[in-house]
């Protein structure tokens, strides 16, 4: 989007912005059925939206605008990748390709003087009736890469009376739905623009706007729905996408308020006790690593609760700033809690902290829910009696009969998997203690400063030296074949490989061949099996598991079949290949995951992502991309808001941020205003979110 610093919609009249700030009312503007044209059913398919009354269509946010482009020549548009381009010419060929279901692709090629271009539209079928070749017509659309070459990707279609747009013309984009085209939804905006925009009070002083160089609410909404430019756009776009945040913040402000009581215990790491600690570990740490120590020393020195978010890359070394701040705590008398979302991570974490703890006097225990009854008995006897300074467990940990003498800390390993409840339970637990929360999802900055607001955040960016590098190959499922000779070339070098099945068994939908049954028999019965051959999942009971596990990263089996439960935890150095197949079920943040199995050790590593054409972009992205941080704003780009992080199940408010990284300044500013403006938090408050939420 265009410049920020001209904003043509500037200096809202004192009329539009009274000086004291006003609540905003929820429903001054009545029903959508109020509006012409808009019956019950309009009105129910505006509801899918999340509409729900004339002030939602009044504010709502355009996922941006675009101003239609003047015609080039083919030639010139093909230079021209990611943009947005209008080409004229004569239809020279079109054709339909029906795959399963409902999937399709529609090609034509457009000719003009210069030479020709090519566009697809995916699952449009009737777009064949619409490209008749011999006709002179107007694509306009995003050039993108296809399989075939650069093509323009479902563009508008311009012909005889039924042109496209003049050049100039800016449009917002807005959403649609079934029954509803975004060309209506757009239509009502205008209306409720033109009809309410004016009469609209401005609950933010003038000072603020001028020095957000924001126009007011009452403009914004005209810039927004009646653009006159793309600035002017954009200029009310961000008014109003300031809105709702300030309503986050400021109930965030609330919570962290809150918390400054200062009734957790400090432990207290000085310079001699902070040495010793960095010291234990067979590693130096790396500069991030450092850093994060740091924080972590700092947090724990003070009666505040520490509520930390690390993020970290996959294979970063979380754990090891787990350590450190258990054996701060444990320094100083207190006990921690390090809890795991599996009991196969917990396992890791127990097996992998054992030795170390062993060697400087530590007594750590492991709870799950597989420890037999006489041994919990026991074990939290201990640990009630404080002789357990550090639990390592599933959400077990946090049942009624787990007491502890003094917990001091509580570490929640891949916190993005905890469910509400689980994560209700440990907040219940823990109001005065210290809580170090780690995901390896990372979390998107304007995420991370709206809807986790009340955390401080530490990132691992950096992997510890000494890593091979991981490269990814998108597969089709019918080339699956290619990588059994590779396997065996690793695993007679005496390196090893992970085989992820999605599915357990031969369940519906899936393929029998890809289920992680099958494939640990046909493996077992193929030049392979020399190797050997274990397999984990769900419900190979624990023992069994670890054993098998401990077979896998002692290096006594080549090769690892199993299902996701892998996903996690498992640190195997010589583990070099990771072929993952039905990929296209899982997630992108879920592949990364996995493909963080390899490359844990010096050597260079492979990920194989068997999969089909549907998830495409995810496995193209996953190609390209190694970092998990410029993954998650990808992911968070094609999904929204929503899935990421777990974000949804935690009920926290993240309306409004339609996209992400464009507004961090908007998010910050909304939190430093709330931070320094009670007055305003007051009013914000009050309104409850602000126009988004009524
Ligand atoms: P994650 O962040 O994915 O949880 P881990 O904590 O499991 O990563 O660490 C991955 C591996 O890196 C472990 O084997 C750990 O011992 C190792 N490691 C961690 N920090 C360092 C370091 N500074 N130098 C070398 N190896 C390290
Ligand atoms: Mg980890």
């Amino acid at each position: 989007m265009s410049s920020r610093s001209s904003s043509p919609a500037q200096s809202p009249t004192p009329a539009q912005a009274p000086a004291s700030p006003r609540p905003l009312e929820a429903n001054f503007l009545g029903a959508l059925t109020d509006l012409p044209g808009v019956g019950p059913a309009r009105a129910a398919a505006l509801g899918r939206l999340g509409i729900a009354n004339l002030r939602d269509l009044l504010y709502l946010l355009p996922a941006g605008a675009r101003e239609w482009p003047a015609v080039i020549p083919t030639t010139e548009a093909l230079a021209c990748e990611g943009r947005w381009v209008r080409v004229r010419g004569k239809i020279t060929a079109s054709h339909r390709s029906r795959f399963g279901g409902k999937r399709s692709v529609v090609r034509a090629t457009l000719e003009d003087a210069s030479g020709k271009l090519e566009a697809l539209w995916f699952n449009q079928p009737w777009v064949i009736d619409r490209v008749v070749v011999g006709e002179e017509v107007d694509f306009c659309g995003q050039l993108v890469k296809a399989r075939s070459g650069l093509a323009l990707s479902s563009p508008r279609i311009g012909h005889g009376e039924h042109a496209l747009p003049e050049p100039g013309l800016v449009e917002p984009a807005y959403p649609s739905c079934e029954g509803l085209g975004a060309e209506t939804v757009g239509k009502l905006c205008r209306l409720v623009a033109e009809r309410f925009g004016p009469g609209l009070g401005e609950p933010l002083p003038d000072a603020v706007l001028a020095e957000l160089d924001l126009p007011a609410l009452s403009q914004a909404v005209q810039n927004v729905h009646l653009p006159r430019s793309l600035p002017a756009f954009e200029a009310g776009r961000r008014r109003l996408a300031l809105e709702p945040l300030l309503g986050v913040q400021a109930r965030l402000h609330e919570r962290r308020a809150g918390r400054g009581g200062g009734r957790a215990r400090a432990a207290s790491v000085d310079d001699a006790l902070h040495a010793e600690l960095v010291s234990r570990f067979p590693f130096q740490l790396t500069g991030d690593q450092s850093q994060v120590v740091h924080e972590l020393r700092r947090d724990l020195g003070r009666r505040v609760p520490m509520r930390r978010l690390l993020q970290g890359e996959v294979g970063s070394g979380k754990t090891a700033m787990a350590l450190y701040a258990a054996m701060a705590v444990i320094e100083n008398d207190g006990q921690v809690a390090l809890m795991a979302p599996t009991e196969l991570l917990a396992e890791q974490h127990y097996y992998g902290t054992r030795e170390m703890c062993e060697a400087y006097g530590i007594e750590v225990a492991l709870l799950t829910g597989s420890v037999p009854k006489d041994e919990r008995r026991y074990l939290l006897t201990r640990l009630a009696r404080g002789e357990l300074q550090l639990l390592i467990g599933t959400h077990a940990l946090f049942s009624k009969s787990v007491r502890f003498r003094r917990l001091d800390l509580v570490v929640i390993d891949e916190q993005h998997r905890f469910g509400v409840d689980q994560r209700a339970a440990i907040a219940g637990k823990g109001l005065d203690v210290h809580l170090l929360l780690m995901t390896a999802t990372p979390i998107p900055r304007t995420l991370a400063l709206s809807v986790y607001g009340d955390l401080e955040i530490s990132t691992l960016r950096e992997l510890p030296p000494g890593r091979g590098s991981v490269t990814t190959r998108w597969l089709k499922p019918e080339q699956v074949r290619e990588v059994s000779a590779l396997l065996a070339a690793r695993m007679e070098a005496g390196e090893q490989v992970f085989w992820v099945c999605p599915r357990i068994g031969s369940e519906e939908g899936i393929s029998r061949t890809a289920a992680a049954e099958r494939r640990y028999e046909q493996a077992l019965q193929s030049p392979l099996s020399t190797y050997g051959v274990e397999l984990v999942h769900g419900r190979v009971p624990p023992v069994e598991r670890a054993h098998r596990l401990d077979r896998f990263r002692r290096g006594e089996v080549g090769m690892l079949v199993a299902t996701t439960v892998i996903e996690v935890g498992v640190d195997v150095p010589s583990a070099t290949v990771m072929v993952i197949e039905n990929a296209e079920r899982l997630g992108l943040a879920q592949l990364h995951q996995l493909r963080g199995r390899v490359g844990r050790g010096p050597l260079d590593s492979q990920c194989f992502l068997i999969g089909d054409e549907k998830a495409a972009e995810r496995f193209l992205l996953l190609e390209r991309s190694n970092d998990g941080f410029e993954l998650a704003e990808a992911d968070l780009a094609q999904r929204g808001m929503g899935d990421l992080a777990g974000v949804r199940q935690s009920g926290a408010n993240f309306e409004g941020l339609s996209d992400p990284e464009r507004d961090v300044d908007l998010v910050l500013a909304a939190r430093d205003l709330m931070r320094t403006r009670p007055d305003l938090r007051a009013s914000y408050l009050r309104a409850r979110g602000g126009p988004q939420t009524p």
